[in-house]
Parts: structure tokens; C-alpha cells; sequence
């Protein structure tokens, strides 16, 4: 998928851990305002691929573009515009969240209204004075953003953000990057090794297994590349499931008015329809069933196996 002006292009990128090829080929393109998943299971390549945009591995073979220039030429500028959280946070227990961005805020120049700016965006303003070693994961992970956010980064790179919390941790950051995106206009970029997690949150994904793209686009065309499967409505359903059982069609589930019928091309829907109206089943409707995403995105890595 070619989108205009991408803010990341990634071309053609192998990146290698002495002869094992981590990442092979990638090409992504994330739109500007997006929110991005990146998505694969443990191991896939999310952290190595991060690795390369930030510049903290160098690939040998491909390119990298962000904001329209070259990674190469123009390191310095590039990652001054980017706000990155990636591993472990790195906190000063000893300290106040206030006084830990206070550190960082100096060291950037910036001036001293942005720590309270950027705690209120974090919603940590009341916890803003306690020291860091009494917070929890998810105000640690905030506080963390809060840092990556000080010097109001056009572009957000996200490393599982929301790995290791809580529910309500999760609901808070992803209500927090969905804020950072439609209020102050972030486009991120997040990682996830579980769907769901983020399913609600990013309009567009990437799919990453053994270091290998195997999808990229939105989530309503993921959904509608993999769902062949056919729902059946239908006046007589008992009969119809006789017919088409002795037709070798494999007949998924019950539904309320008929069945889900697996089919593999747009002829063999077709077919299908040809078949039970040839015997006089009045057909009601032939809708695309509806998959859960997660089982979507365990068929395109399982695809690789195949
Ligand atoms: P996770 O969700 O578990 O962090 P990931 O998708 O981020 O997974 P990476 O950490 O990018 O995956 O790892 C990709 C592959 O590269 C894995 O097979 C991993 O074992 C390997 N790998 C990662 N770091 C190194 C390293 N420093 N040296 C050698 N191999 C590595």
C-alpha cells in the first residue's frame, strides 16, 4: 500500500544479528495521523524493526524515511521530532515525577511551563510531587510518555505500551494514546503482540512474523481478505444443509436463519448460489460472515507455515 507523503517509509530493509536474518524485506508506510499498529507475535522483529527507525541499529541494505527524509543524511534533525518509548522506563525512583522531567526538561532547554503541560496530558498532575518508587506500572509507563512527549514530538514510537499492565492500565494508556492522536494531533506508532489489545485504538497495521511483513493496511481490509467464509439465510435451512453436505461443502456453524459455509474463491460463492436456487431453496441473503480479528491475525502467521 502506497500512501501519499507516508511519515515512515521503509524500503526494502534486511537487518541481520550476525548470519540470522532478523528482518527480511520490510516495507512499511505509515500515514500521517495515524495510529499505527505494529503488530507480531513474540520474536517476530517489532523491537529490531523499532531498533532501525530510531537509528539505534543500523541495516546495511534498505532505507528509511521519516518525515520525507533520509534517515542516513539527516539523523539529528529526524529524531528531534520523534518521542520514543521503547523497553523498560528508565525513572529515577529517588525522584518525583515532576522532578524526573524536570532533569530532562533542563537538559533539553525547553522551557519550565512543559513539565506541567506534559503531566497534564498524562494525567499525573495530582501524583505529580510523589517520589517515582511509589508509583505504579501504568503511572511509570505515563511518566515515561510524559518524558517522550516534553519536546511535543510530531511522531510517537511506541514499544508495547501497553505490556505488563494492569486492565485498567491498559484502558488508561490506550484512552491516552487515542487523546495524543485526536487532540494533539500525534501520529503513532505502537507494537503489540496481542490484537485485541489494540484493535480499537489504531485505524491502520502492519502483520510481522519472522521478521517478514505479510499484511499492511487498514483493519477493515485485513478483515475483508480473510473472510471468505459465507453466512446463509435461507427459507429452509434443514434441507439446504442436506444439499450442500452432500456436495462436500464444509458448513461452519448454525445461524439463526442457516448456516456459515466456507468457501475460498468469489466463483465458488457463485457456485454456491447457483446450486441452491437450481433446487428451489428461496435464498434470502449471502453475507460475509464476520471473523474476530484475533483468529484473522492467527491465519496470516499461520499462512507462513503453510
Ligand atoms: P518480543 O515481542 O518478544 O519483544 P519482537 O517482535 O520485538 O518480540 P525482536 O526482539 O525484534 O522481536 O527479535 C526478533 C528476532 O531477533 C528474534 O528471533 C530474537 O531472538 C532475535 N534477536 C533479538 N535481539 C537479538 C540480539 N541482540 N542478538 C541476536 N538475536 C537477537
Amino acid at each position: 500500500m502506497i500512501t501519499p507523503d507516508p511519515i515512515i517509509a521503509v524500503r526494502n530493509l534486511d537487518f541481520y544479528f550476525k548470519d540470522f536474518k532478523a528482518l527480511d524485506q520490510i516495507n512499511l508506510n505509515v500515514p500521517a495521523g495515524s495510529i499505527y499498529g505494529f503488530l507480531g507475535p513474540n520474536g517476530a522483529g517489532k523491537t529490531t524493526t523499532i531498533r532501525v527507525l530510531l537509528d539505534l541499529f543500523h541495516a546495511k541494505d534498505g532505507e528509511v524515511q521519516i518525515f520525507g527524509q533520509s534517515m542516513r543524511q539527516h539523523r539529528q534533525e529526524i529524531l528531534g521530532r520523534i518521542g520514543a518509548l521503547i523497553e523498560t522506563p528508565s525513572i529515577y525512583k529517588h525522584l518525583s515525577g515532576r522532578q524526573n522531567l524536570e532533569v530532562l526538561r533542563r537538559m533539553l532547554g525547553l522551557p519550565k511551563q512543559r513539565v506541567d503541560e506534559v503531566l497534564e496530558i498524562v494525567r499525573l498532575r495530582e501524583n505529580a510531587d510523589k517520589k517515582a518508587k511509589e508509583y505504579s506500572l501504568g503511572m511509570c509507563q505515563r511518566l515515561t510518555l510524559a518524558a517522550a512527549l516534553l519536546n511535543d514530538p510530531e511522531l510517537l514510537i511506541l514499544d508495547e505500551p501497553t505490556n505488563g499492565l494492569d486492565p485498567s492500565g491498559i484502558i488508561e494508556m490506550r484512552e491516552l494514546i487515542l487523546q495524543l492522536n485526536q487532540e494533539h494531533g500525534k501520529t503513532i506508532f505502537l507494537s503489540s503482540h496481542i490484537l485485541s489489545e489494540i484493535e480499537k485504538l489504531v485505524s491502520h497495521v502492519a502483520i510481522i512474523d519472522r521478521g517478514k511483513i505479510l499484511y499492511e493496511g487498514t483493519l477493515a481490509g485485513l478483515q475483508q481478505q480473510n473472510n471468505q467464509n459465507i453466512t446463509v439465510s435461507l427459507k429452509n435451512p434443514d434441507k439446504a444443509r442436506a444439499l450442500l453436505s452432500d456436495h462436500n461443502y464444509a458448513l461452519l456453524e448454525q445461524t439463526a436463519t442457516g448456516f456459515v459455509v466456507q468457501v475460498n474463491t468469489e466463483e465458488e460463492i457463485a457456485e454456491l448460489n447457483r446450486l441452491l436456487v437450481m433446487n428451489e431453496h428461496d435464498v434470502y441473503q449471502l453475507a460475509p460472515a464476520e471473523q474476530g480479528l484475533e483468529s484473522i491475525f492467527l491465519n496470516v502467521t499461520q499462512k507462513l507455515d503453510a
